[in-house]
């Protein structure tokens, strides 16, 4: 069989810039019409969107905090259970009081959202190497000096 070429995606290709332009003239000659009929249906709708947000929220509050807090637990227990799980100090396994470490003592930095920040270790496991898993007890304890005061 032979291969047929993509015509399609030639043509494209060919017309790159000219359908690109398309797109814009055409989303800028309906930008009014576009954002007045946005506009329109949630005035006219106005009690119609709040309450279904209220209640979609009400209804699921428990729900959807239940599933954050649950993905949030697997994301940080697959990456302790990845980094060794257990603590480095005192070999305590719960992973639900391991946290990570940082190896080096780092001055007061900027983490961002502690979730953000699990998932980057788990998508890059080269940057896991500065990172430790610590029992709270003995990270606490590390904090204060520079090597767990317990153990
Ligand atoms: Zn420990
Ligand atoms: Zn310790």
């Amino acid at each position: 069989m032979g291969r047929r070429p993509n015509y399609h995606k030639e043509y494209q290709e060919l017309n790159k810039e000219k359908i690109k332009e398309y797109g814009k003239q055409y989303r800028l000659k309906n930008k009014e019409k576009i954002l007045e009929q946005q506009g329109k249906y949630r005035k006219e709708n106005r009690d119609k969107v709040n309450e279904y947000y209220r209640n979609y929220t009400k209804q699921n509050k428990k729900h959807i905090s239940k599933r954050n807090r649950e993905r949030d637990y697997d994301i940080k227990k697959q990456l302790i259970n990845e980094m060794g799980g257990k603590c480095v100090c005192c070999g305590l396994t719960s992973w639900w009081i391991l946290t990570l470490d940082h190896i080096k003592p780092v001055k007061k930095q900027r983490r961002g959202q502690y979730r953000t920040f699990i998932l980057k270790l788990l998508n890059n496991p080269n940057m896991r190497k500065d990172f430790q898993v610590m029992c709270y007890g003995c990270n606490n304890s590390k904090n204060i000096g520079d090597k767990c005061l317990i153990h």
